[in-house]
């Protein structure tokens, strides 16, 4: 934490030295991002992401949000907008942090994006399939998603009984939910 000299913000260990929560989930064709921190430009640069399809977000804390403006290196080079796949609680975030974005007259250079709006239904990124998990951040939704049998959740207190249900709903729909194999693009 800037400013703070306890034992974890000064210690030399690289666990203690982090950065704000994202990851990158990548097929052979698709590769997509949850959440944009401030940390978002340099996670790119150290990993070298050469591409970006997409990018999902969990919910419109700025600590997920804020680095999002950077993306409009992804749109130089692939000179296409990218898809932003959010709820309508975040979308609203993204509209009004990133305003200039959305305006009629754009100046050159702005990110270009393509909003989706989520819910808990399942859909498909390029051959990534993705099942949204609605968790909690104390009295707000946080998304969750699951790829294969990877789940990734972040800034939730309270998981598991929404969580069950909805597993065990989507069992009774489909036996298979589980086997990824069930899903388009995944053979
Ligand atoms: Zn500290
Ligand atoms: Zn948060």
């Amino acid at each position: 934490m800037i400013g703070c000299d306890c034992a974890v913000c000064t210690s030399a260990d690289p666990r203690d030295n982090r950065l704000r929560s994202s990851i990158l989930v990548e097929s052979a064709k698709t590769t997509l991002v949850v959440d944009t921190g401030p940390d978002f430009r340099y996670q790119m640069l150290r990993q070298k992401v050469k591409k970006l399809d997409a990018v999902l977000f969990t919910h419109p804390h700025k600590d997920h949000l804020a680095g999002l403006d950077d993306i409009r290196a992804f749109n130089f080079f692939s000179k296409k907008p990218i898809d932003i796949y959010a709820d309508s609680l975040t979308e609203e975030a993204v509209r009004r942090d990133f305003y200039y974005a959305f305006t009629d007259t754009k100046y050159p250079g702005i990110p270009e994006l393509n909003l989706n709006t989520i819910s808990t239904e399942p859909f498909v990124i390029g051959d990534i399939p993705v099942i949204p998990i609605q968790v909690w951040h104390l009295k707000m939704p946080v998304m969750g998603f699951r790829f294969g049998s990877f789940t990734y959740i972040t800034d939730a207190n309270r998981s598991l009984p929404t969580f069950l249900t909805r597993w065990d709903y989507m069992r009774k729909l489909n036996p298979n939910y589980r086997n990824i194999s069930t899903w388009p693009g995944m053979d």
